[in-house]
C-alpha cells in the first residue's frame, strides 16, 4: 500500500482489465492497473531558449498563445488540488524551459509538496538563489556534451558556459544533490559517456543517461539509431566498474549502478528498451491546463475550461481521478500500432 499524506484515505484497486468501473470513494490518483500517481510533472511553459536537435526544429515551434496558458494563480490552484486532495507528494516543474516563466519562484513557494525542476540551466546563474529561497528542493540540469562546439551544434546556441555557471550557482545555493540528464545520439555525442561521468564524479553531480524517445517535434526518431541503455552501460564499463545499486528503485525511472564500488552512482533511464511503466507513479499537467496520464498519451483531460467556468476544487479533483483511472498499462513504443503523440516533449513537459 502506498502511503499518502494524513487525512487522505487511499483505496488501491486490484489490477483489472480496461473498462473497469472506478470504485466510489477512491481519493488518490489510482488507475485500473494497480498504480497510484503521487508524482506530478508540471510544464510551466512550452517555450525554450535552446533548440536541441532531438527536441525541436531550429525555428522553434508555434508557442501556445498566452491566453491559453494557466496563469500563476490558476497553476497554483490546480497544483494545490493535486497536493491537497489527490495525494500528490512531489511536484517537478519542467517545460519547455521552466526558468523562462517569470512567476516560477512564487509558484514554487506556494507548492505544498517536495519540489524540483528539470532545466537546461541557462538561467540558473541568476535564479538558483531565489528558487532555493522559495523552497525548491532539487534541480536536474540537462547536459549532453562538455564540448562548446558540440554544444553549439546540438542546441543551436553557444551557451555551454552559462550551463556550467548555472551548475555552480545551484550548488552554491544548496540545491544539492544536483542531477545531470544526458541524451546520447549516435555519431553526435555517444563517445562522451565516460567523460560525462568523470565530470559528474569530479563535481559531485549525479548523472543519468536517458534513452532518446519518439517525442521530437520533427518526428526524426528512429529505433535503430537510438543509443540503447545496453550500449551506454557498455561504454561506461570501458572506464568504470559498475555494480547494481542495492537500494530500492521504487517508482524511479532510472536504474542505478554504483560506480567503482560507490558511493557515487550513475543512472540509466531506459524508457524504450527497459520500460518501467508497471511501476509508474506519474501524472502530468501541461502549461495550458491539460492532464496527461503519460508522456505518450494521445488523449488529454482539460482542467482549464472547467476551472475558468467556475469548477470547485472537488470538481477538478474528480476530473483528474477519472483521467488517471483510464491510464494505459504501458507506452506501447514497441507496438506496431504505436502513434507518437501530437504534442512534442517540449509542450508536454519532459
Ligand atoms: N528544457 C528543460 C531541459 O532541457 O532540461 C526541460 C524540458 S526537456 C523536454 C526535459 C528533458 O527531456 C531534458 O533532459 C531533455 O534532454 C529530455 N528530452 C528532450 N527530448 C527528448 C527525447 N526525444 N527523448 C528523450 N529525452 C528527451
Ligand atoms: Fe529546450 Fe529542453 Fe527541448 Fe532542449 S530539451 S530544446 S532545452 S525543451
Amino acid at each position: 500500500m502506498v502511503a499518502v499524506p494524513l487525512g487522505i484515505p487511499l483505496v488501491r484497486p486490484a489490477p483489472a482489465g480496461s473498462g473497469a468501473v472506478r470504485p466510489a470513494g477512491l481519493s488518490g490518483l489510482a488507475d485500473q492497473h494497480g498504480r497510484v500517481a503521487t508524482d506530478l510533472r508540471v510544464s510551466v511553459t512550452d517555450r525554450c531558449n535552446l533548440r536541441c536537435t532531438y527536441c525541436m526544429p531550429a525555428e522553434g515551434l508555434p508557442w501556445l498563445p498566452s491566453g491559453e496558458l494557466l496563469t500563476d494563480g490558476e497553476l497554483i490552484r490546480v497544483i494545490s488540488v493535486a497536493t491537497g486532495l489527490l495525494g500528490v507528494r512531489e511536484v517537478r516543474f519542467t517545460g519547455g524551459e521552466p526558468l523562462l516563466r517569470p512567476g516560477l519562484p512564487a509558484i514554487v513557494r506556494a507548492t505544498g509538496a517536495r519540489t524540483s525542476i528539470t532545466t537546461n540551466g541557462l538561467r540558473l546563474g541568476r535564479l538558483a538563489v531565489p528558487l532555493a529561497e522559495a523552497g525548491l528542493g532539487r534541480v536536474n540540469v540537462s547536459l549532453d556534451t562538455l564540448d562548446p562546439l558540440r554544444f553549439g551544434a546540438l542546441t543551436r546556441r553557444d551557451r555551454l558556459a552559462d550551463v556550467f555557471a548555472g551548475l555552480r550557482a545551484a550548488v552554491a545555493a544548496g540545491l544539492a544533490p544536483v542531477k545531470l540528464n544526458t541524451v546520447l545520439m549516435r555519431g553526435v555525442n555517444d563517445d562522451e559517456a565516460p567523460a560525462l561521468l568523470e565530470f559528474a564524479l569530479e563535481h559531485g553531480y549525479e548523472l543519468r543517461f536517458i534513452e532518446q524517445m519518439p517525442l521530437d517535434a520533427q518526428h526524426g526518431w528512429s529505433r535503430s539509431e537510438m543509443v540503447t541503455a545496453a550500449e551506454i552501460l557498455a561504454a561506461l564499463s570501458s572506464r568504470f566498474t559498475l555494480t547494481p545499486d542495492p537500494s530500492a528503485r521504487g517508482g524511479a525511472p532510472a536504474e542505478t549502478w554504483l560506480v567503482d564500488g560507490g558511493p557515487a552512482k550513475v543512472g540509466v533511464i531506459g524508457s524504450v528498451t527497459r520500460p518501467f511503466c508497471g511501476d509508474c507513479d506519474r501524472t502530468r499537467l501541461t502549461a495550458d491546463g491539460q492532464v496527461r496520464t503519460c508522456l505518450f498519451s494521445v488523449t488529454e483531460t482539460d482542467l482549464r475550461g472547467p476551472l475558468r467556468a467556475g469548477a470547485s476544487d472537488d470538481d477538478l479533483a474528480e476530473l483528474w481521478r477519472e483521467a488517471m483511472w483510464g491510464k494505459l498499462p504501458g507506452h506501447g513504443i514497441d507496438d506496431p500500432a504505436f502513434l507518437q503523440p501530437v504534442r512534442p516533449m517540449s509542450a508536454i513537459g519532459g
